[in-house]
């Protein structure tokens, strides 16, 4: 957040005007309340081009700033940076892009025209759970030195125990983001066929409504460790985070330890409440997903006795043991 509120806040001024996601970030609509405070005029839209450009358009010309959030965080919805980036400067508007769950290694925002890509270091780019932390890029050396110079003047500014714990993170950051992002496609099409599951999100899935856009701008088949999805109720969804043994209830994401959350208990959300959010994380990807098939049964009250659970894979991975 500090990040993201270097850039925002620096390049925001009273009379200006920016688009922001409506579906973004769970802490967003409270920093665009206190954007409209300052008497800056903003307009937000779900995750998606043609909404995203509508509200561009409304607010014309005086446009400063889109604020693009792509996978959107939970909600997995997909936009073009490239056709946003260029409506956005073709009305002088700057683009800057949330880039955390995608991690530099899925997707690179500069690349794709944005002149800002953000992002929380706390979830898959350090993916240990223990650090918070985040970062700015950008190509212009005059909008790095207006946000140094915001970040400076708040203090948003690592300490050196964060710095080297994201330093030793690096080293390990292409082999946890391509396991964890293959298990996460490989959970996501064992969940496909699940009665009791609606709305199950992946950008990696070929069935996805978000697949397309995703496959032409994310890199590597790299399309996150986050699966989304939707179970009947709350109290279905509470049974099937309890029955799950790999799987711890936590917030957060891109951790090696796999969590997963129902997020309507924090109630800033828009999502059902008995919407899941998944992290997938660097476990063995039959483990994995024996373990949550055998959670999902349980929840729905038709998990086999122990011992002959043809979810477990005979025991072979001791998984359900
Ligand atoms: C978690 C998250 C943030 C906030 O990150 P912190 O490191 O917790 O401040 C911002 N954007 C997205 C998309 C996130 O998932």
């Amino acid at each position: 957040m500090g990040a993201i509120s270097a850039v925002l806040l620096s390049q925001l001024r009273q009379g200006d005007a920016a688009v922001l996601p409506s579906d973004g970030y769970q802490l967003l609509p409270a920093l665009i309340e206190r954007l409209a405070g300052y008497g800056v005029t903003v307009r937000t839209a779900p995750t998606g081009e043609d909404a995203q450009l509508a509200a561009l358009e409304a607010l014309g010309d005086g446009t400063k700033l889109l604020w693009l959030e792509t996978p959107s965080n939970p909600g997995l919805d997909v936009c073009d940076i490239r056709r946003l980036a260029d409506a956005a400067h073709a009305r002088g508007a700057l683009v800057a892009v949330d880039n955390t769950l995608a991690t530099p290694l899925g997707q690179r925002p500069l690349e794709l025209g944005a002149d800002f890509a953000v992002a929380s270091g706390t979830k898959a780019l350090t993916g240990h759970g223990d650090v918070l932390l985040g970062y700015v890029t950008c190509r212009d050396p005059r909008l790095a030195a207006e946000v140094r110079a915001w970040r400076k003047t708040v203090g948003a500014i690592p300490g050196p125990m964060e710095a080297w714990l994201a330093h030793r993170s690096l080293a390990t950051l292409q082999l946890r983001v391509d396991r964890q992002a293959a298990t996460a496609v490989a959970l996501a099409e064992a969940l496909r066929d699940r009665p009791e599951i609606t709305g199950l999100r992946h950008p990696g899935l070929p069935t996805d409504p978000s697949h397309r856009v995703a496959a032409g701008q994310m890199r590597g088949g790299r399309f996150g460790c986050v699966v989304s999805f939707t179970l009947p109720d709350k109290e279905h969804a509470e049974r099937f985070l309890t029955a799950l043994r790999l799987v711890d209830d936590a917030t957060s994401f891109g951790g090696v330890r796999s969590t997963a959350e129902r997020r309507g208990r924090w109630g800033g959300d828009a999502v059902p409440e008995g919407f899941i959010r998944f992290s997938v994380g660097a476990e063995d990807a039959e483990d994995l997903i024996s373990d949550v098939l055998r959670a999902l049964d349980a929840a729905s009250g038709t998990d086999a006795p122990t011992g002959t659970d043809p979810a477990s894979g005979a025991a072979s991975t001791g998984a359900g043991g």
